[in-house]
């Protein structure tokens, strides 16, 4: 959770999580839509999926716990070097090093190294150079805990604190203009921009329920297996009304979003909303016209109909 999201919009997330996910067992077992949901505004729910792969080998393969060497953890689903690294040095006290980007910052300013480390090669080589300065095994979890800390707090990407870090004396940065300028930057690829229309299909059911069409998206790809809404209009067609715009950014490709709120009759694929709120992921990009449509639809049944016709408290506090 904490590798794409600042730690404090992930704590709530984490404690839900792991009510319900309280242990590997659990995990390895969960329902895949209540998985998603409780994944939901995370992002990147393939890490979701891969956690769950990883407990369903913890659970077949090393008896419902998780291995303790670098080596055996990589063999899990979702797991990479990094990740691999610091489970290892951090809670088994392996004498193996964590790099990531903070870690890699700090090396290249220390060592004012100019190398291009998105290069495979070059990266390799900088984790031998981190490996060669490990300490022993009782100083490990502290150190590789110590180098990350320093890359998020002192070191940082934009502002570089030489002036309260206590490698200061040793750095071959500390002394520069502009250590920021390293580690060497990759220009960013163009993010592809595509428009993308929502039409958020509504019906009212036999209970005089507000029932959404929604539909689950293909198993691959982006945002894949979550729910989301229609591209197209349905047949009939009662009512529309404008859901405003929204743009998302995803790290490849930005939507530019306008929605339509679409008054249909019931059918297939059709779900209450109070369903929806509880089982159903929606993804932050089709969000805001989710709760859009809530608040424009709850009032207009009301005075449709002169009565209230489900909870509204359950739709809007999503
Ligand atoms: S002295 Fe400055 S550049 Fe060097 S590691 Fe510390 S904060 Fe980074």
């Amino acid at each position: 959770m904490a590798q794409q999201t600042r730690i404090e919009a992930m704590l709530d997330h984490y404690s839900a999580f792991m009510k319900q996910f309280p242990d590997i067992e659990a995990l390895a077992h969960a329902d895949e839509d209540a998985l998603m949901k409780a994944w939901q505004g995370l992002g990147y729910y393939s890490r979701a999926r891969s956690l769950r792969k990883a407990a369903q080998v913890c659970v077949d393969q090393y008896e419902a716990k998780l291995p303790d060497t670098r080596d055996e953890l990589l063999k899990l689903p979702g797991i990479g070097p990094y990740t691999a690294g610091a489970i290892a040095s951090i809670a088994y006290n392996e004498r193996v090093a964590a790099v990531d980007g903070n870690v890699i910052r700090v090396y290249s300013r220390f060592y004012d190294l100019h190398d291009d480390f998105f290069d495979l090669k070059n990266r390799k080589k900088l984790e031998k150079k981190v490996e060669n300065d490990l300490p022993g095994t009782e100083d490990i979890s502290d150190w590789n805990q110590a180098l990350m800390e320093l890359g998020a707090r002192i070191c940082t990407p934009k502002i570089a604190r030489c002036e309260d870090c206590p490698l200061a004396s040793f750095c071959a940065s500390s002394t520069k203009a502009h250590p920021e300028e390293l580690p060497v930057k990759r220009k960013k690829a163009e993010r592809r921009k595509e428009e993308k229309h929502v039409y958020v299909w509504y019906a009212i059911g036999e209970n005089h329920e507000i029932l959404l069409h929604i539909r689950q998206r293909p198993k691959k790809g982006l945002l894949a297996g979550l729910y989301e809404f229609d591209e197209t209009l349905p047949e009939s067609v009662y009512e529309t009304q404008n859901l405003g715009e929204h743009h998302h950014v995803f790290s490849h490709v930005e939507w530019m979003m306008d929605g339509t709120l679409v008054h249909t009759d019931p059918g297939e694929g059709f779900v209450p909303v109070s369903r929806i709120d509880q089982t159903h992921s929606i993804p932050s990009a089709f969000m805001p016209f989710y709760q859009r449509a809530i608040a424009q639809i709850v009032p207009l049944e009301h005075e449709n109909r002169g009565k209230s016709l489900f909870s509204m408290d359950s739709a809007l506090e999503d």
